[in-house]
């Protein structure tokens, strides 16, 4: 988290991931087991692929909200909520997030919560259009979502195309990887 020039290091608790809890399953090609897990799960995935429908072809998209942890070498993330921007827009790959999302609706929930869960990352559909990031997404990633927990999630509903991205603090965006559902 960053808070002006001071870099708030987010503390990594060590935990078992959801794969060695109970039973995952996989979503997209391969997941990238050199950059973050996401486990992502069953009812927000859910509600991420609902939201994605609802939009149709148009663009949707959202906050997704949980927290981050260690398990030996590995860092992951489990995504426990998520938060949608109200309507879509106009255009079917470059989704623009309204600065009165984050301030009406994600930081008075993130508040009511118990404190320690954070802002992972956030979706956004690209109906007909493959998962990937476009130069406003990547510009929009390098810029607010470059810490080593944050996700940005891209699906792609009607070619059952999805995946997640992330983005270094030296503004190198990863490849796509896939991630895990659980229950
Ligand atoms: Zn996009």
């Amino acid at each position: 988290m960053k808070v002006g020039n001071i870099e708030l290091e987010v503390e990594l608790i060590e935990k078992e991931p959801p794969l060695i809890r109970g039973k995952c399953r996989k979503v997209g090609t391969d997941i990238r087991t050199d950059e973050l897990i996401v486990f992502v799960t069953e009812g927000v995935y859910g509600k991420i692929y609902e939201h994605a429908l609802e939009g149709e072809r148009y663009e949707v998209g959202g906050a997704l909200i949980g927290d981050y942890y260690k398990f030996d070498s590995m860092r992951f993330v489990e995504i426990t909520h998520v938060l949608q921007v109200d309507g879509h827009n106009a255009s079917a790959i470059d989704f623009t997030f309204p600065a009165q999302f984050w301030l009406k609706k994600v930081h008075p929930f993130l508040e009511e919560l118990d404190g320690k869960t954070e802002l992972i990352g956030t979706y956004h559909t690209h109906p007909g259009h493959s998962a990937f990031l476009s130069n406003t997404d990547i510009k929009f990633v390098q810029n607010l979502f470059n810490n080593p927990w944050n996700v940005t999630m891209v699906i792609d509903h009607i070619n059952g195309d999805e995946g997640v991205f992330f983005c270094s603090k030296d503004r190198k965006i990863s490849k796509k990887s896939g991630f895990w559902i659980y229950q």
